[in-house]
């Protein structure tokens, strides 16, 4: 080769090495062992884009030995149970006591009866039989859940955007991310979360709504008076988001405050692991990242529980969720995602949404209000009951 062309050949190597950063891979020995059913295995997976990959398969219990949960709902208005994101007039995260109640009250969600006792119900085992209930929902210890994760990150080409209980990852206590809980504008009722962001789902496993090892950053940056009893550490990894990267609290490992975020909350800096793309959580709640970067795998979230977030089929009732028959992604009816990929919504919100106005006779015109959506366009997206 002519020397001259040398020069440009190592800057195009150069320049590929730099568009290829070394990402680091998931290290499923940092996880709190003591919560795994079963050892992490490595397991044949089909990431989101089709593409045939391996995963790491991490199945834990309902909740982890020894993890403290509560206080969600107060008792009554004197009491002050847990915190809650409220997205209506006067927006922020709040503790749920009260002052937030009788502030909900004057906008038109009464949680409570007139001697000041909260409306509290286990939506598990029962229906809520007024409006606007605190949901309390009581564990069943006997739910697995299973999830994957990439063993190498695949970057996607365009960032997913999270919605509603959206899937987001898995902390290193083994309990699993979700983003935003479902709001009280689109179910009328409140599954309060404990002062630490967590809560249990219907299907009786407990998760995290916000980076529970840094949220007292938000407490601060909003004056919430909530103390979480996990210890806080702004610059430590939280956990594992779906498409494997890493999941930081507000700052860096020296204690520095990252730059470059990008839309989603990550950034590509040196960590406790290396140089690596990773995410940060905000002084804002949720505290989790906005969106994922990368590919998560099919079928990357689900549970033995009969109801609830990735449950395989509804519970006898049917009453907490939409049948969802066998096989379809995510345990979501068919045609689920892809109506709510062309809506911009995700399939959960779609079918919280759904269900929250009557399931499949939902009236469609009150699901198109509580989404912000136009009517037609979601009779459009919907897919066709068999039949039609
Ligand atoms: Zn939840
Ligand atoms: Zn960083």
């Amino acid at each position: 080769m002519p020397d001259v062309f040398k020069p440009l050949l190592l800057s195009a190597c150069a320049s590929l090495a730099l568009a290829m950063p070394a990402y680091a891979h998931p290290d499923t020995t940092t996880f709190e062992q003591s919560a795994f059913v079963e050892a992490p295995e490595i397991v044949d997976c089909t990431l989101e884009d089709g593409t045939e990959a391996q995963c790491h398969q991490i199945t834990v219990g309902y909740l982890p030995e020894g993890l403290e949960i509560g206080p969600f709902c107060p008792a009554t208005l004197d009491d002050a149970g847990g915190i809650w994101g409220w997205s209506g007039e006067n927006a922020g995260l709040y503790r749920v006591d009260g002052n937030f109640l009788r502030m909900l009250d004057g906008l038109g969600y009464r949680f409570f009866d007139e001697d000041g006792n909260v409306y509290s119900v286990d939506n598990a085992t029962e229906q809520p039989t007024v409006d606007h209930a605190c949901i309390n929902v009581s564990v069943d210890e006997s739910v697995e859940i299973t999830m994957l994760l990439p063993v190498d990150s695949v970057m996607a080409k365009t960032p997913s955007d999270l919605g509603v209980v959206s899937k987001i990852g898995v902390a290193l206590d083994d309990v699993p991310i979700f983003s935003d809980a479902p709001p009280i504008q689109v179910t009328g009722h409140m599954p309060a979360l404990d002062t630490c962001g967590g809560h249990v789902d219907p299907g009786g496993w407990y998760h995290w709504h916000g980076t529970s090892t840094d949220v007292e950053t938000v407490f601060d940056a909003q004056g919430v008076r909530a103390d979480c009893a996990l210890e806080q550490d702004a610059s430590a990894q939280f956990g594992y988001a779906l498409d494997g990267f890493p999941m930081f609290g507000s700052l860096e490992a020296d204690g520095s405050v990252p730059v470059g975020l990008d839309a989603c909350g990550g950034h590509i800096a040196v960590t406790a692991l290396g140089e690596t793309y990773h995410y940060h959580t905000s002084d804002d709640f949720p505290n989790l990242p906005a969106c994922l970067v990368g590919v998560r795998a099919q079928n990357n979230f689900t549970t033995t529980a009969t109801a609830g977030v990735g449950a395989q089929r509804a519970g006898e009732d049917g009453r907490n969720e939409a049948p969802r028959p066998e096989g379809g992604p995510g345990g979501m009816p068919p045609g689920f995602d892809t109506a709510a990929d062309t809506l911009g919504i995700t399939a959960e919100a779609l079918l919280e949404a759904m269900t929250a106005a009557g399931g499949r006779d939902a009236d469609l015109a009150e699901v198109a209000a509580s989404l912000g959506i136009q009517e037609s366009a979601l009779r459009d997206a919907l897919p066709l009951a068999p039949g039609q």
